[in-house]
């Protein structure tokens, strides 16, 4: 079988904190767990959680932005974790990332020509005639005139501004790209518009997606999958039809009963989780999630919940889903 875009296996970050200002004594916090997913060629993976899960963490690890502490990552068949500096830098013409906030990622005092030509001039060698031909056909593709090569930053709306973030993302023809929050600071109408465009440009150009939100209905007409995160974990992996209509976590089903359902007739309940999620610098024992769990029994207090298979094509982490004789042993 051929091998995924993007494999990643058991991927952790672990960042050391100090307990206090003079403090000796270190702490350990488990920002991502033994992460693994894969995305093939021309696919959306949603990756959906609370703030403070772990999932932008988890696309800095991708890019190598932040040295992951253990796992393994490989992107187009090349271990990306093995690799130098420079053959790392490299790599990332072909996987980008678009931020949350285009007007704190895009430069203020450039405007929209050198803003979408700077990855071409760091990386290519090419005449002043096919960079302004290539910028422009950049900025058709999102849906934007030449005319918006003169301006800067502050002459635009949110939605041009994540536009022409997404043409500098497109500049290098990546295979792979990092959609970190890409839409929640925008308004709802301009929010379709920039998922249409994304869907598009992905059938267009075979764009493999890892789609970051808080907002699981943001992310259920470009996925093909979704994880669930939570406090550092992957939770739940399924298709989306599969998440949509038969959510297995309670995380997942507490995250989905409070999407507002397209049929008048749903008799959706929404789940009310209480409190916030636990810091990961003390995550408590046993399911991270049963502080927060209407569904808890007495094993979720003390038992880790090991991900396991609920079908040949979806895995949950959850004791629910544990076979008698597992329980019994708990
Ligand atoms: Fe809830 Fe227990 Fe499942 Fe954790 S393992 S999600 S506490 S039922």
């Amino acid at each position: 079988m051929a091998e995924p875009l993007l494999a990643v296996c058991d991927l952790s970050m672990t960042f050391l904190r100090r307990s206090s200002l003079f403090g000796r004594r270190e702490r350990r916090i488990h920002a991502l767990k033994e992460v693994s997913f894969a995305i093939e060629a021309g696919a959306t993976l949603g990756v959906v959680g609370e703030s403070g899960c772990g999932k932008s963490t988890l696309a800095r690890c991708l890019l190598r932005l932040l040295q992951p502490s253990g796992g393994n990552v490989r992107f187009a068949g090349v271990d990306l974790l093995s690799l130098s500096d420079e053959a790392m830098r490299r790599m990332r013409q072909r996987m980008q990332i678009v931020l949350q906030n285009p007007f704190s990622s895009l430069n203020p005092r450039l405007n929209g020509f050198d803003l979408i030509a700077e990855p071409l001039r760091t990386h290519l060698t090419m005449s002043r005639k096919g960079m302004v031909e290539k910028v422009a056909s950049l900025l058709a593709e999102v849906g934007l005139t030449s005319d918006f090569m003169g301006r800067h930053p502050h002459q635009l709306s949110g939605g041009q501004a994540q536009r022409i973030a997404l043409a500098r993302a497109l500049a290098l023809n990546p295979a792979f790209v990092i959609l970190d929050e890409p839409t929640s600071a925008l308004d709802v109408s301009v929010q379709a518009q920039i998922i249409n465009l994304l869907i598009r440009l992905q059938r267009q150009r075979g764009l493999a997606y890892l789609f970051i939100t808080h907002d699981l209905s943001v992310i259920q007409h470009i996925s093909d999958r979704i994880a669930v995160m939570y406090l550092g974990e992957i939770v739940e992996e399924a298709s989306s039809e599969q998440i949509f209509a038969e959510p297995q976590h309670p995380y997942t089903q507490a995250l989905l009963s409070s999407t507002p359902s397209p049929d008048p007739a749903s008799s959706r309940q929404r789940i009310i989780l209480p409190g916030t999620a636990p810091s990961a610098a003390n995550p408590p024992a046993g399911c991270a999630f049963h502080p927060r769990c209407a569904q808890v029994m007495e094993c979720c207090r003390t038992v880790y919940p090991a991900p396991r298979p609920t079908s040949a094509d979806r895995m949950v982490s959850c004791h629910l889903y544990e076979s008698a004789q597992e329980m019994e042993k708990n």
